[in-house]
């Protein structure tokens, strides 16, 4: 059985975190059944679609490293085959035209409010008979929808549902300017392009419902459906854009890597046994329907800055780099070539506890930029003693040819004893001096990754 399945972005925003794990959920099962996984963007909202969005969401994917087959489907373009569909329907007397005004929509839609009850279009001219075809008025043209009986879908995440027919209305699917609805469009592409299995959030599955209907009045075969539950912020509430965690670029300008978030997202409303880190590989051959919950995901800030601590400690450190540096690029400041290499050189502890890229970033800066700035609250830790300890570490530092880790840890034992403090003592104040605060590396790493000149300059600024 062939698997044909498809991510639906309209690029009207930016991509959603919940898009972004649809497109994923998609992928991976088209990739494990040896399908094809479409991009289709579904632009035929001319106002909101914006070709910045439909960029965006390219890149996006390219950045997740989800790759789909062809070329991206421009819905657009194919309007003429939806205008089609629907003239189709009319003929075969699955749909027909609408010619209430806006204004008479609006006072059923206001008696309804009154009442309490939900609007639904009262079918008036579903059997126009003795109704008089206004001149002046365009039509729509609105889907037949059942009146009895149910529609089933047997939801491959939810298990079977169930929908009283009576409960949709008469939904519009040809609008008075001949530009298709969703409903149309969304089914007549996804018959196009033979897709064989709709997976998408469960915002959707009323959407399923009346598209079910469109397929079995035109004859074509349904697809499988499969309806994803929909994240949550860590508040339980549906994610908003105030939520700074909404879409995925929230996660790219804080240096969140793609290889974490696609495990995080996997792990985020799907399991397998008690596996938390899943190789690309194994994302492929384990992710399964059965295996995705029916439930609400909740977002988890901490969790996701784990996954990627995890990710970012366990990644070649060649490639680790070359996010570093291309990160610095888009979100901070270029890292001059001539420091590239000392950075690289330090990546082994400037990565230590860093949760993101920014992190690594914020830790290079001692080895980045030239001028220094101390805040007034590490300066006042510099006294007196302090300075002495500095000035005497100077004297003997000066005088090591040999730079290396025993001969710096005989220096700062000596100064120990000699000043009768311990550690801290010693190394707080050289860190300040060094990398401008009392956070940061080892004092070892710090030295050792410097140029000695650097070091005897900056240290002499703060005796
Ligand atoms: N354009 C729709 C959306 O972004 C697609 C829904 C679907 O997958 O059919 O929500």
């Amino acid at each position: 059985m062939s698997f044909n399945c498809r991510f639906a972005p309209s690029p009207t925003g930016p991509l959603h975190i919940g898009g972004v794990r649809t497109a994923l959920f998609n992928w991976l099962l088209a990739r494990k059944n040896n399908g094809k996984f479409f991009l289709r963007i579904e632009d035929t909202d001319k106002e909101r679609s914006k070709e910045d969005f439909k960029l965006q969401i390219i890149n996006s994917l390219k950045w997740l490293n989800i790759d789909y087959d062809g070329n991206e489907y421009i819905q657009s373009k194919n309007i003429s085959k939806h205008v089609a569909a629907a003239e189709e329907l009319v003929k075969k007397g699955f749909a027909y035209k609408c010619y209430c005004s806006e204004d008479e929509i609006n006072e059923q839609k206001e008696k309804c409010k009154k009442q309490g009850i939900p609007y639904v279009y009262n079918r008036k001219w579903r059997d126009p008979k003795d109704l008089k075809i206004p001149k002046d008025l365009k039509p729509v043209i609105r889907f037949k929808s059942k009146i009895s009986g149910n529609t089933i879908i047997k939801d491959l995440v939810q298990g079977e549902r169930n929908i009283s027919n009576s409960t949709i209305e008469d939904f519009i699917i040809l609008r008075k300017d001949m530009t298709p609805t969703y409903q149309l469009s969304a089914t007549v592409d996804d018959h196009e392009m033979k897709i064989t299995h709709v997976i998408r959030g469960d915002d959707h599955m009323i959407n399923s419902f009346k598209q079910k209907q469109i397929y079995e009045a035109m004859k074509w075969s349904v697809p499988n459906f499969a309806h994803i539950p929909l994240i949550h912020s860590e508040k339980g509430k549906k994610l908003s854009k105030r939520d700074n965690a909404s879409t995925i670029n929230d996660y790219i300008k804080i240096g969140i890597i793609p290889e974490a978030l696609r495990n995080y997202l996997l792990r985020l409303g799907w399991s397998y046994k008690d596996k938390e880190i899943f190789s690309l590989k194994e994302s492929i051959d384990l992710f399964n329907f059965e295996g995705i919950g029916k439930s609400p995901s909740k977002l988890d800030m901490s969790r996701i800055l784990s996954m990627n601590e995890t990710y970012i400690k366990s990644m070649n450190e060649k490639d680790l780099f070359k996010k570093l540096i291309e990160f610095s690029q888009e979100f901070k400041t270029k890292i001059d070539e001539s420091k590239e290499n000392i950075v690289f050189k330090a990546l082994n502890f400037l990565k230590n506890k860093a949760k993101t890229l920014e992190d690594i970033y914020n830790n290079s800066l001692y080895i980045i930029s030239d001028n220094l700035k101390i805040s007034n609250d590490d300066k006042s830790l510099i006294d007196k003693k302090s300075q002495e300890i500095i000035s005497n570490f100077i004297t003997d530092y000066e005088k090591l040819s040999d730079l290396n880790k025993e001969n710096l840890e005989q220096i700062i034992k000596n100064l120990i004893n000699k000043h009768k403090t311990n550690f801290k003592g010693v190394g707080q104040p050289l860190r300040i001096g060094l990398i401008g605060t009392k956070f940061g590396p080892g004092i070892y790493d710090i030295i050792l990754s410097l140029n000695k000149t650097t070091v005897i300059n900056r240290l002499k600024k703060i005796v």
